[in-house]
């Protein structure tokens, strides 16, 4: 099947049984907006349990933190996010639609036979629009330009293709010059309806120059400016000192937290790949000046291993190092790791030594002090990097902690991880159906009770099972419907359950259950006590991330 075609079908799967919802859809929907369902919850809820377990409880040096979504001004003016966190913009005239730059389509020019001129293809959706894009390319955006018609090809008919015609940078003839976007989502905590404070400030404002009306405006809005936050990270850097303080943390030690972010993206993709409200997990871990390129080592190791171990297909996740110019000015060096999607390889997350750019720009800021002391300073005992160990200082010294960031995104991990697991199965003489082979501990269910039939007496032993893997915290459910047992099965293998637990006849005279296994489809009976624990072995078993 095209790759096209599959991600359709895992969009139509996570639409049909319950991953993912267009966002109010009954009322036309909201572009970029989508909502889990039950299952969808269920996987997105242990995509980031898994990274929570390895990062917080499987370490004794990181703690977990909950941080304000809305933010002050100040803060982000401080972390650079009001002046910096842009994207360049522009718009194409003809169809209003908003590129970045480098992702503008690109212009299809179709040359004269042995000339230089010839003419620019642009396809509309439908002739209606082809119609009414010919009449505003005539009457306003390119006055006595010749233009035709076929279909729903509009032709812009040209003489020369020259970069002077038409933007070299862009690649599409209607398009705007190039300006600066802001990606944080604005809003005002007050009770005066902040349109009112504009309308007055303007009517009060003596002059016509509109970047004079605009400042005029900004003073005023200033103090009740908030904005969502764009990423996790600065709510773990203005508590350093609550943290320390709190929980008397030493050096290295990390500060995770998850939740959600926000950017006005100028383009929403690839269904929840790029959506202006998403969730990161983020780590931050302060580290000695000394200590940090081998702490940036082992953490680009260490979240690279945790994408490998919950992949099927290994060859479709990489890493890519960040040239010069891609970082910010302060980061001293940046991986992504990237999953090959069905459009082609895309950041999943980001991991990054970002010096001590954060937690100085806040103390500037604030006068607070985030300066530690390390009275003797030393080397991580259990730091095995040991060859990228700068110089360590041999007298007490003061320093501000350099941050080792890795920052994942939960929702597009969570396409990637259905884009892994979603395969098409093909048996002899059989319809195709689909098996979605999520790791189990991604899993939404992760066990399906099935008594044979409908029978009373299969019930209290369908309760004793189900109560055992409930309280262990393990997704289950009952299966109980007059489907033969086969149908069932498969229907779970759609949804990714790895476990399907069988009650029949011989269940009521030995205390067994069968166990299928969704990936080998091989069956084995097992005692009704061990079940859970069995089950939360092959869950768990191997879980245990190389600690430094
Ligand atoms: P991109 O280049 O794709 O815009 P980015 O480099 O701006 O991403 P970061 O600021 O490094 O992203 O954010 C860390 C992670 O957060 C990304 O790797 C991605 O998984 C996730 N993320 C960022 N922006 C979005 C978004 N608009 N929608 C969904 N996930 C996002």
């Amino acid at each position: 099947m095209a790759q096209a075609q599959r991600f359709r079908a895992l969009l139509d799967l996570c639409k049909r049984r319950g991953f993912l919802f267009q966002s109010a859809e009954i009322h036309g929907g909201l572009r970029g907006a989508y909502d889990y369902g039950p299952l969808g919850v269920e996987l997105k809820k242990n995509i980031a349990q898994s990274w929570w377990r390895r990062n917080v409880y499987f370490r004794d040096n990181v703690v977990g933190i909950d941080t304000s979504i809305v933010t002050p001004h100040n803060v982000l003016k401080a972390s650079g996010h009001v002046d910096e966190f842009t994207d360049a913009l522009v718009d194409c005239l003809l169809t209003k639609e908003r590129f970045r730059p480098d992702k503008a389509p690109p212009i299809n020019f179709k040359q004269d036979k042995g000339q230089s001129s010839g003419k620019i293809s642009i396809i509309s959706p439908d002739k209606e629009t082809a119609k009414l894009w010919e009449q505003k390319i005539q009457n306003e955006l390119a006055p006595g330009a010749v233009v035709t018609r076929q279909g729903k090809e509009v032709l812009l008919h040209v003489k020369e293709m020259t970069t002077t015609t038409y933007e070299p940078a862009t690649n599409s003839p209607f398009l705007t010059d190039e300006r600066p976007f802001n990606l944080m989502f604005k809003t005002f905590l007050d009770p005066i309806d902040p349109i009112d404070r504009v309308i007055k400030t303007t009517i009060e404002n003596d002059t016509s120059d509109a970047r004079t009306i605009r400042d005029q405006v900004d003073n005023v809005l200033r103090p009740s400016t908030v904005y969502l936050r764009p990423e996790t990270a600065q709510g773990v850097f203005i508590n350093f000192n609550q943290v320390m303080r709190t929980m008397k943390t030493k050096l290295p030690f990390g500060i995770a937290q998850m939740g959600k972010s926000f950017r006005n993206e100028i383009r929403l993709e690839h269904a929840i790949f790029r959506t202006p409200e998403f969730e990161q997990l983020e780590l931050e871990y302060f580290t000695a000046p000394w200590e940090s390129s081998a702490w940036f080592q082992y953490w680009q190791k260490d979240r690279l291993a945790w994408w490998l171990e919950h992949a099927n297909n290994k060859a479709d996740i990489r890493t890519r190092n960040h040239e010069a110019d891609e970082m910010a000015h302060y980061a001293k060096g940046c991986m992504d790791v990237e999953y090959k999607f069905p459009w082609g390889w895309g950041e999943v997350e980001g991991v990054a030594n970002r010096g001590n750019y954060d937690l100085t720009q806040h103390m500037k800021a604030t006068g607070e002090n985030f300066e530690v002391l390390e009275d003797k300073p030393i080397v991580s005992s259990h730091l095995k990097e040991t060859a990228l160990i700068t110089s360590v200082p041999q007298e007490p010294t003061r320093f501000v902690p350099t941050v080792i960031e890795s920052s994942c995104g939960l929702n597009r991990a969570l396409l990637a991880f259905l884009c892994d697991a979603f395969q098409q199965v093909q048996e002899p003489g059989k319809e195709s159906r689909t098996v979605l082979k999520l790791h189990p501990r991604f899993a939404p269910v992760k066990c399906a009770i099935m008594p044979l039939t409908g029978n009373a007496e299969f019930q209290p032993y369908v309760e004793k099972v189900a109560r055992s893997l409930r309280r262990q915290g393990l997704y289950t459910v009952i299966e109980a419907q007059k489907l033969r047992i086969g149908k069932r099965y498969y229907r779970h293998d759609e949804i990714g359950t790895p476990f399907c637990i069988t009650v029949d006849h011989q269940t009521l005279e030995d205390q067994t259950v069968t166990i299928r296994d969704r990936d080998t489809a091989e069956q084995h009976r097992i005692p009704i006590t061990d079940v859970s624990s069995i089950i939360n072995e092959k869950i768990w078993g191997d879980e245990a991330p190389e600690l430094e």
